[in-house]
Parts: structure tokens; sequence; C-alpha cells
């Protein structure tokens, strides 16, 4: 973080003191972005802190914490960060709250008692740090270092605490090597199996579609800073169709809403694929240079006409025809 003088006039926090915050699913571009909270213009004391949400979340919000005696007296999203734009999601918002909440924990406490009986004894950082060094040169001295098993994740650890100086002492110590949590790894393994890589499109490239196809993503719940660039793009013109059997509130607000039944997304793939290959509407020079059995897929394609793929999910075919040919 940084510490920066915000100018009291311009395009600063201090010019939209105690604003309300738009909701995701109505926030604009290129309107004035909102705060959560009133960071407060500040005085000759105080200082206004650039950080960052430390969540186990990618969008990363900007923040500004105004600090008056070694205090946070003020904090909001910062609204000249162009992803985040001053939106801070409901959990964050209130953050001051948390870190003076008289219930949060801030020194060791060895359990005192029968577990569940929620009793505790304060001990010193020197103690905690100590007793722990203690086990663990037991274990190792016993058993070796790989029987220690590292299992944590990211939490509210940030980047440098969660990714870089755990992972360093868990390697100097050479216990067991576990990926952080066992399910995210999983999934991201499964993604770059099936995809090559998790890419995504950059989502300030996202006002310059044509047509935006989000399938089985509610992104007004659980994206909400890309909503702002979807209804630019939609001001501009982008068709958009939301594929998803729940009415989500992004399906609400999307040009097109088709609800297959559960489970059939593959048979609406590979119908849609039906109608792309039949009416020469792919690439082949492009599927030749970056992909590999495209012709096996095309050919498993066949099996999808539009009618049948209207069986199996629900979907008339005339709409799977008109959305292939508008993606082709
Ligand atoms: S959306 Fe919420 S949790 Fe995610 S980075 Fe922003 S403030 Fe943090």
């Amino acid at each position: 973080m940084s510490e920066t003088a915000i100018p009291r006039n311009g395009k600063s926090a201090n010019t939209r003191i105690g604003a309300t915050q738009a909701s995701p699913a109505t926030a604009t571009r290129p309107s004035p972005i909102t705060l959560t909270s009133d960071v407060r213009t500040p005085t000759s004391d105080s200082v206004v802190v650039r950080g960052a949400c430390p969540h186990d979340c990618p969008d990363t919000c900007a923040t500004l914490v105004e600090v008056r005696d070694g205090h946070a007296v003020g904090f909001a999203g910062d609204p000249d960060h162009p992803f985040t734009q001053g939106w801070l999601c409901a959990k964050v918002r209130p953050y001051l709250d948390r870190v003076y909440s008289p219930d949060r924990l801030q020194y060791p406490l060895r359990r005192a008692g029968a577990k569940g009986s929620g009793e505790w004894a304060r001990i010193s950082w020197d103690e905690a740090i100590a007793e722990i060094a203690h086990r663990w040169q037991a274990i190792i001295a016993e058993h070796g270092a790989a029987a220690i098993l590292p299992y944590s994740f990211s939490g509210t650890l940030g980047l440098l605490q969660g990714s870089v100086a755990g992972v360093r002492l868990w390697q100097r110590m050479g216990t067991t090597d576990l990926d952080g949590s066992l399910c995210g790894i999983a999934a991201e393994t499964a993604v770059k199996m099936t995809l090559g890589a998790s890419w995504a499109p950059d989502a300030r490239d996202v006002p310059q579609s044509r047509l935006v196809i989000i399938w089985g993503h509610n992104p007004a719940s659980t994206s909400p800073h890309f909503v702002p660039f979807l209804r630019e793009a939609q001001r501009a013109g982008a068709h958009v169709v939301v594929i998803d059997p729940r009415r989500t509130t992004t399906a609400r607000s999307a040009d097109e809403h088709l609800r297959p039944r559960p489970a059939t997304d593959g048979a609406l793939a590979l119908g849609l694929m039906h109608v792309l290959f039949n009416e020469g509407l792919h690439d082949e020079a492009w599927l030749t240079e970056h992909s590999i059995g495209w012709e096996a897929l095309r050919e498993r394609a066949q099996a999808y006409p539009p009618d049948r793929v209207e069986a199996i999910t629900g979907i008339p075919a005339e709409t799977i025809v008109a959305l292939a040919r508008r993606y082709g």
C-alpha cells in the first residue's frame, strides 16, 4: 500500500462523500462512481492510504483508507481504479467494523479446558511461536519434516502472505507439499486439461462486442465488476444472450434468455456446432492452426441436428439455428 495525498478537488474520493453505492445490476459506465462509505476529507493530521481488498477474490478491489493517529477513520473503494471503479461488495464495505470489532482475535490464546468448553488463556507471541516450533521440531526429529502437512488457503492473507511467505517457509522446512485448497486446484487442473489454459477475455474488451453469450453464469451476482462493461456493450448495441435454466438477475436484463433443461448444455453446444459446421460458418484455417481433433468433433456434432437438440433441451430448433448464425 502507498500513502497518497488525495487532492481535495477534482476526481477524488473526497468529492463523493457519503454517496450511495449503485447496485451492480444497474451500474453503468461512465457515470460518476459512488463510494461505499465516507472517506472524509483528509485533514492536516490524516493521510489516505491506497490499498487493495485482501480477500481471496480475483477482483482485488482497490481501496482508499483514511488514517488518523494510527487509526483508520474512513474506508471506501477507489473510484479511479479502471476495473473495480469504487464498488466494493457488501462483505467488505463495512470493513472497519470488522477491523475494530471487539470480537476480533488479536493475540494468541491457548486452550485452557476441554475441547469445546470455550476456555482459553492468553499467551504471548513468543510463547505461541516457541510452543509451535517445539512441537514441529519434535515431529521432524522423530518422523522427518514430510510428516508435517501444511493445509491452508488464502483467506484474507493476500498474495504476499498467502502465496509467497507461507510457501517459502514450508519449502525451507521440507514439509509435504500441498497445493493450497484441494477444491481449487482440482478445478483448475480440470479446466487446463479440458481447455488448455484458464483464459477469459479481458472485461475491458467487452464493450466492443456485437454478441455476448453468458453461459451458465450470473455475473450480476457473482462478478459485479463485469456488469458495467456489459451494460456499456448493450448501450453500444451488443446482443446479449444468457443460457441458464434459471431466471437469474443477469438473464432478466439480456436480449435473449435460453433455458435448456438442466444438464443438457452439452447437447445444446453440439447442436450449435452442427449448424456452424453444416452452414460453413466455422473458420477451418483457424481451427487447423489452433486446435486438435476438430474434424472428429464435426463428425460428433452430426448426431445433434437442431430438431433432436430441441427434444433434448426444450429450446426451439429455430432459436438454436438463429443463435448459431448470429455467432458464426
Ligand atoms: S468484490 Fe468484495 S471480496 Fe472481492 S475484491 Fe472486491 S471487496 Fe474484496
